[in-house]
C-alpha cells in the first residue's frame, strides 16, 4: 500500500515571516495518513527544518549533480541534508524549460541526491503542443528512461514521481481526474515492464498541475494517483485542505 504524498512547491516565493507565520498555521493542524513534504527556496531550509512540525519534512527545489568544488552558487545534495532538508524536487519543468536541464542531467542529479540519501521527487511531464500531438506517452516514457537507466531498483524506495502535465502548471487549467489516471497508469505499466512488478506497485505517482482545495478530492480518488504536488496552492494555509484531500 502506497502512503499518500503532498507536496508543496513554493518556487521562489516566500520570506522568513513568510515561513515564521506558515509554521505557525500548520503547528497541530490533523493530517492523517498522509506524508506530506514542504518545497521550500534553500535558504529557508535551515530554519523550516528546525520549526516547522516534525511529522512533516522539508525539500530543497534543485541540487548539484556532484559532490563539491569550483561551481559557484550551486548546492550539493549533502549540503541540503546538511541543514535538514529530508527531499528534493528534480526535473521539475521550470528547471527543464527555464535553465535548460536535460533529461541527462536530470538523472545524474537524481543518481547524487540518492546516493547521498536524499530522496526525490522526480517530475515528468507534457507540453501542451506534445498533447495535442499524441505524444504525452512518448515524452513521459523518455524522461522516465532517463532515470530508469540511471539509478538501480532498490533506490526507486526513495523516489516519488510527480506527473506534472506542463500545460496545467500555474495556469488553472487542471487535468481531469481522468486525464491524470491514464498518464498514471500509464507510468506504472512503464514501470513494470522497465524495471519490476514490485517498484511499479510500490511507488507513488503524485499530480501536479493546478491543483487547488476544490479540485483535490476527485483527482485524489482514481486508483493510480498517489498524492500531488502542489504549486501555487502550498503558499496559503489551505494547503491543510489538500493534505487531508483523501481523509
Ligand atoms: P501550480 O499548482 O501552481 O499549478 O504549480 C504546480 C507545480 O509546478 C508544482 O511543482
Amino acid at each position: 500500500t502506497r502512503t499518500f504524498f503532498v507536496g508543496g512547491n513554493w518556487k521562489m516565493n516566500g520570506s522568513q515571516a513568510f515561513c515564521e507565520s506558515m509554521v505557525q498555521t500548520f503547528s497541530g493542524q490533523a493530517t492523517d495518513n498522509v506524508e506530506v513534504v514542504v518545497g521550500a527556496p534553500s535558504v529557508y531550509i535551515p530554519y523550516l527544518a528546525q520549526n516547522l512540525r516534525k511529522d512533516w519534512a522539508v525539500a530543497a527545489q534543485n541540487c548539484h549533480q556532484l559532490d563539491s568544488g569550483a561551481y559557484t552558487g550551486e548546492l550539493s545534495a549533502e549540503m541540503l541534508l546538511d541543514v535538514g532538508a529530508k527531499w528534493v524536487i528534480l526535473g521539475h519543468s521550470e528547471r527543464r524549460a527555464i535553465f535548460k536541464e536535460s533529461d541527462e542531467l536530470i538523472a545524474q542529479k537524481t543518481k547524487k541526491a540518492l546516493s547521498k540519501g536524499l530522496k526525490v521527487v522526480f517530475c515528468c511531464g507534457e507540453l501542451l503542443e506534445e498533447r495535442e500531438a499524441g505524444q504525452t506517452q512518448q515524452v513521459v516514457n523518455r524522461q522516465l528512461n532517463a532515470i530508469v537507466q540511471t539509478i538501480s531498483p532498490e533506490d526507486w524506495q526513495n523516489v516519488v514521481i510527480a506527473y506534472e502535465p506542463v500545460w496545467a502548471i500555474g495556469t488553472g487549467k487542471v487535468a481531469t481526474p481522468e486525464q491524470a489516471q491514464e498518464v498514471h497508469a500509464e507510468i506504472r505499466n512503464y514501470l513494470t515492464t522497465n524495471v519490476s512488478e514490485a517498484v511499479s506497485a510500490n511507488t507513488r505517482i503524485i499530480y501536479g498541475g493546478s491543483v487547488n482545495p476544490e479540485n483535490c478530492a476527485e483527482i485524489g480518488k482514481k486508483t493510480d494517483v498517489d498524492g500531488f504536488l502542489v504549486g501555487g496552492a502550498s503558499l496559503k494555509p489551505s494547503f491543510v485542505t489538500i493534505c487531508n484531500a483523501t481523509a
